[in-house]
C-alpha cells in the first residue's frame, strides 16, 4: 500500500508575514503528522523561514527547482547543496512552468533530477502534456518522451528516492480539473512504462496528480487506484483549503 502524498507549490508567491501565518496554521492543523505525508515547495528566499517553523513537525518542505550543476560560475542559480543546506527533502523538476516559461528540455529537466538525487533530496518530477497535444492524440507520446529522457539519464535505481507528478498542462491554474479516469489512465501508463524496467519499484513509486485540486475533488482523484496524493498550486496558498486536501489523502 503506498502512502500519499500532498505537496504544495507556492510558485512565486509569498512574503514573510502571509508564510509565517499560513505555516502556523499547518503546524497546528497537521504538524503531528497523520495517514498521508504534506510538504511545501516555497520560493528559494523562503526556505530559512520555512525551515525554522516547520523543523521538528511532519511537514517537510522543499524547492521548486535547482541546477543541474553541483557549483561553478552559474549566476542566479542555486545548487542541490545548497537546498539541503536548508533541510529540503523535496525539489520540483521539469514543472510545465519550467518547461515552457523557461526553455527547459527533457534533458535539462533530467539533469536536474540526476542533481538531486544525488545532492540527497527527493525529486517530484513533473510530466504532462498540452491541450493541443491531447486533442491531438499524442498526450502518451509526450509524456513517454518526457519519462524516457529522466530513466535514460539517471537509471531506474533513481527513481527509488523519486516521486512523479502527472500534471496536464492544461489543467494547471485554470480551474479546469482531469476526471479521475482520465488522470487515472495517464498515471497507469506511466506505472506500466516504469515497470517494465522495475515492476516492483514502479508499484512503489507515488505519483501524485497535479491541475486545479482542490477541497472539493481532491478525495474523488485520491481515490483512484494509481493517484497516490497531489501536488497542489493554488489551493495551497489557502491554509483551509490546502488542510481540507490533506485530509482527504489522509483518508
Ligand atoms: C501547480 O502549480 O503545480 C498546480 C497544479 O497548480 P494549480 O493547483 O493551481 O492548478
Amino acid at each position: 500500500m503506498r502512502r500519499k502524498l500532498v505537496a504544495g507549490n507556492w510558485k512565486m508567491h509569498g512574503g514573510l508575514a502571509r508564510n509565517r501565518d499560513l505555516l502556523v496554521s499547518l503546524v497546528r492543523t497537521i504538524g503531528k503528522g497523520g495517514n498521508a505525508d504534506c510538504a511545501v515547495c516555497v520560493p528559494f528566499p523562503y526556505l530559512g523561514q520555512t525551515q525554522d517553523l516547520l523543523k521538528g513537525t511532519a511537514i517537510a518542505w522543499g524547492a521548486q527547482t535547482l541546477s543541474e550543476h553541483a557549483q561553478g560560475a552559474f549566476t542566479g542559480e542555486v545548487s542541490a547543496s545548497m537546498l539541503a543546506d536548508f533541510g529540503c527533502r523535496y525539489v520540483l523538476v521539469g514543472h510545465s512552468e519550467r518547461r515552457s516559461l523557461y526553455g527547459e528540455s527533457n534533458e535539462a529537466v533530467a539533469a536536474k533530477f540526476v542533481a538531486a538525487v544525488q545532492g540527497g533530496m527527493t525529486p517530484i518530477l513533473c510530466l504532462g502534456e498540452t491541450l493541443e497535444q491531447r486533442e491531438g492524440n499524442i498526450a502518451e507520446k509526450v509524456i513517454a518522451a518526457q519519462l524516457d529522457a529522466v530513466t535514460q539519464a539517471a537509471g531506474m535505481p533513481d527513481f527509488a528516492n523519486a516521486v512523479i507528478a502527472y500534471e496536464p498542462v492544461w489543467a494547471i491554474g485554470t480551474g479546469r480539473t482531469a476526471s479521475p479516469q482520465q488522470a487515472q489512465e495517464v498515471h497507469a501508463f506511466i506505472r506500466d512504462r516504469l515497470a517494465r524496467s522495475d515492476a516492483a519499484l514502479a508499484r512503489r513509486l507515488q505519483i501524485l496528480y497535479g491541475g486545479s485540486v482542490k477541497p472539493q475533488n481532491a478525495a474523488e482523484l485520491f481515490g483512484m487506484a494509481d493517484i497516490d496524493g497531489g501536488l497542489i498550486g493554488g489551493a495551497a496558498l489557502v491554509a483551509d483549503d490546502f488542510l481540507a486536501i490533506c485530509n482527504a489523502a489522509a483518508g
